[in-house]
């Protein structure tokens, strides 16, 4: 997010956003979980024209073992973007950003695991952003949690999670990239819609107690939708089982002639 340009008009007279959306209106989020047969738990999202896919493994024995907690599994996300996800090539590896990212995702997930079940061991979520046009942390943490939940792992619910934010003055739900680049803010949020607990929650700009409040009430209805778009995934994910899995069939007999 760079600050106002005032050569970009963000939304019109009519109150309608560059790519035809209304100030409360989501892009549209599709999720499939179960989409990877080595990993214990997994999930493709896209939103819009992010394209999103999270694994989990374990839990595991926790290595290095100096980070083994007695008491309970630790969660570690690897929150990482392609080359190719953003317009310029993306140098490879670790950024203080997606370190910074990593660590909130880490702990919004950490919340909801029971983690006291598995004592010295570690949960590990793996983050792929293959295509990126803002909200990548709230499409991450949205997939991570619904690939979490296929793997079994027991947990206090999912994690749905969507940004607001301000652009041309007006509060806007899930800011897409031109919104978080030119507007003048963006508040992240993740939000379990049961108990109306916040598990995260950022804020880049200025809003007024005003638009913050329209900010969350846009986020919470958001949260409910996506809930729900996460519940029917892992819905259809059980109820396809047997059937399903056609073309993994087909992958499946390579890797074994291979
Ligand atoms: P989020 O993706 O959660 O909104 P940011 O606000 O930091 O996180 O980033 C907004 C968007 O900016 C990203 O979704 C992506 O489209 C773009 N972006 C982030 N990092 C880079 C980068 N290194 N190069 C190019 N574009 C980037």
């Amino acid at each position: 997010m760079s600050g106002i340009n005032d050569d970009i008009k963000l939304i019109d007279e009519n109150g309608i956003r560059i790519d035809g959306r209304k100030a409360d209106e989501m892009r549209p989020l599709k999720i499939e979980a179960g989409v990877l047969k080595r990993a214990d738990g997994s999930a493709y999202l896209e939103w819009g024209k992010n394209k999103v896919i999270a694994a989990v493994y374990g839990p595991r024995e926790c290595h290095p073992r100096h980070m083994q907690d007695p008491a309970k599994a630790i969660v570690q996300c690897r929150y990482n973007m392609m080359s190719f996800s953003v317009s310029d090539r993306k140098r490879p590896g670790p950024d203080r950003r997606s370190i910074e990212i990593s660590k909130i995702i880490s702990e919004a997930l950490e919340y909801v695991v029971f983690t006291e079940n598995f004592p010295r061991t570690s949960i590990d979520v793996y983050i792929e952003v293959l295509q990126a046009n803002a909200g990548t942390r709230v499409a991450g943490l949205t997939a991570a949690s619904a690939a979490l939940a296929d793997a079994g792992i027991p947990m206090k619910d999912l994690v749905p999670a969507v940004a607001v934010g301000k652009a041309d003055g007006h509060v806007v739900l899930d800011l897409n990239k031109e919104e978080d680049n030119f507007g003048s803010a963006d508040l992240p949020m993740a939000m379990i819609p049961r108990t109306g607990e916040v598990l995260l929650m950022q804020m880049d700009g200025h809003l007024t107690m005003e638009e913050f409040d329209k900010g969350i009430e846009y986020a919470k209805k958001a949260c409910q939708e996506i809930y729900e778009i996460q519940k029917d995934a892992l819905r259809r994910r059980y109820a396809d089982q047997g059937g399903s899995d056609e073309t993994d069939d087909e992958f499946s007999s390579i890797d074994e002639e291979a």
